[in-house]
Formats: structure tokens, sequence, C-alpha cells
């Protein structure tokens, strides 16, 4: 299972499930999904829990990784996974604060990932501080 962040035409966002990556591409190319708030069928995926930060070489590594990999399967989604358990810091929900502190501390170069809100996501982004969203597979199924 894979969760994605949805987006409709009018910028409301939720919340949705789906087996694959595929099941989201077919049911969305039938207009099968629609928004839960104005039913609009014009949907696209959106910003994917958790989200990373930091000024480096790795954020491009994951950005580039995730061009690639992101329409494939589970099993790509799972090695950027580690790859981030591996390389960042796990901040939980405190992420943009801890994002901000990192950013305007120049001599940091952690790298970071937690979850944001869509409202600190925009706040982070009227600030200049752009947040990278990643696809999160489950491990155990
Ligand atoms: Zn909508």
């Amino acid at each position: 299972m894979i969760k994605y962040n949805l987006k409709c035409e009018n910028n409301h966002e939720f919340e949705s499930w789906f087996s694959d990556s595929n099941e989201f591409d077919k049911l969305n190319k039938k207009k099968l999904l629609e928004c839960i708030y104005c039913s609009s069928n014009k949907i696209k995926k959106s910003i994917m829990a958790p989200m990373v930060s930091g000024r480096q070489p790795k954020q491009e590594n994951v950005s580039s990784l995730l061009d690639k990999k992101l329409s494939n399967e589970k099993k790509q989604l799972l090695k950027i996974r580690e790859y981030i358990e591996k390389n960042f810091e796990f901040v939980g929900d405190k992420l943009s604060q801890k994002v901000r502190e990192v950013y305007y501390d120049k001599r940091t170069k952690k790298s970071i990932y937690g979850t944001a809100t869509p409202e600190e996501r925009e706040e982070l982004a009227e600030e200049g501080i752009d947040l990278l969203s990643v696809p999160w597979v489950d491990k155990d199924n």
C-alpha cells in the first residue's frame, strides 16, 4: 500500500491509499478519483508524507531518485525510504521548526525528514524553503 496526498484543480488536499502507483494512474485516467471536498475529478498527486530537507548534494540525490523511480514499484520506493532513514535525521512533526533551524544556521549541513501540514509547507515556501516530498511505503506488507 502506498499513501498519496492528492490535490484537485481547486487546490483541495486530501489523502488516499492505493495498492501501488499504477493503481493511482489507472483510476485517475478513468476519472474514478474525485476530490472529497468539491467532487472534481481533476486530481493530481501532491505532497506525500514525509518530507525531507537539508542543504546538500543528498537532497538532489533523493530528487533524482524520485524522478526516476516515482512511477515504479514499491521495491524501489523502499530503497528510497531506506536511504532517507540512513542519511537523514527523523524529526517527526517538528519538521517545520527544525527546517528553519537548519536553514538559518549556515554551519549546519544536517539532513532531516519528518512531516508537515500543508499550511506549514506553505509558510516555509514563502520563506524560500522548499521541502521535498517522498512517497512513503510500508515495509511490512
Ligand atoms: Zn476539490
